[in-house]
């Protein structure tokens, strides 16, 4: 059976037991009847949105929820006993579920640049240069290992300190032209590669991750968020990694 099905067929399992609760307790008459909608509304919408069943729009669980509580009170009314009371038992049930979607949907893992709920199963990063967590889908460049806002906006990683720069890279170029744009050593503060000595601008080792475009190497101890980013998994809106 395929996936989609599965789960649609678990929806309707869902309220057939909905349904049938409620039609029992119906027949306690409406002062069992209208606390239990409550209850069957908020625990039906519970099911829905922690299985991630179809959901379609927010709307549609509690409406979904005040339709069945009303078919199961209408056939006992119609069928056993009067009490007009129970005829409203929808109102209660719909109440139970509208709260608890929007208490779930705010609870639920977000991608931080495009605000999408993330589902189960979503992969996710944590970007090395502004530390949001953004998905895989639209909001990541695999190639350049940052989130797409921090690409557009050139935001820099590696430390500006001069020291730093003197540790790892030694001192600046005073010759030469950087091997990615060309811009020449007056125009631009050129670093050696440690380990093929071909001139890179201070830009072009941030843009490129701290990696030598020749050879691939990368600058010695570069910061720690751009080494440890791994793809993390969202399970049960908590995000941990794979
Ligand atoms: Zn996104
Ligand atoms: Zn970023
Ligand atoms: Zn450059
Ligand atoms: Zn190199």
């Amino acid at each position: 059976m395929n996936q989609r099905l599965e789960r649609i067929t678990m929806l309707a399992g869902v309220f057939v037991l909905l349904g049938s609760l409620q039609f029992g307790a119906s027949l306690g008459g409406a002062t069992v009847a209208l606390p239990v909608a409550l209850l069957l509304g908020v625990a039906a919408t519970w099911i829905w949105l922690h299985f991630e069943l179809p959901i379609g729009a927010v709307w549609v669980p509690p409406l979904v929820c005040a339709a069945a509580v009303l078919l199961s009170g209408a056939l006992v009314e119609l069928s056993f006993r009067r009490d007009f009371a129970e005829w409203f038992a929808f109102i209660p049930a719909a109440l139970g579920s509208g709260v608890t979607v929007a208490v779930l949907q705010r609870a639920k893992a977000r991608c931080g640049l495009c605000h999408r709920s993330l589902a189960s199963q979503d992969v996710v990063f944590t970007c090395p240069r502004c530390t949001m967590t953004v998905c895989d889908e639209t909001c990541w460049s695999f190639e350049h290992r940052r989130c797409q806002l921090c690409m557009q906006q050139r935001v820099p990683l590696l430390p500006p300190e001069e020291n730093w720069w003197l540790r790892v890279a030694g001192p600046r170029f005073r010759h030469d032209r950087c091997q990615i744009c060309h811009s020449t050593a007056e125009q631009v503060d050129l670093r050696s590669c440690p380990n093929c000595r071909r001139p890179q601008c201070r830009d072009c080792w941030d843009f490129n991750n701290g990696e030598c475009s020749r050879c691939g190497a990368a600058l010695p101890d570069l910061p720690a968020s751009l080494t440890t980013t791994v793809p993390q998994l969202v399970t049960n809106g908590s995000i941990r990694p794979i």
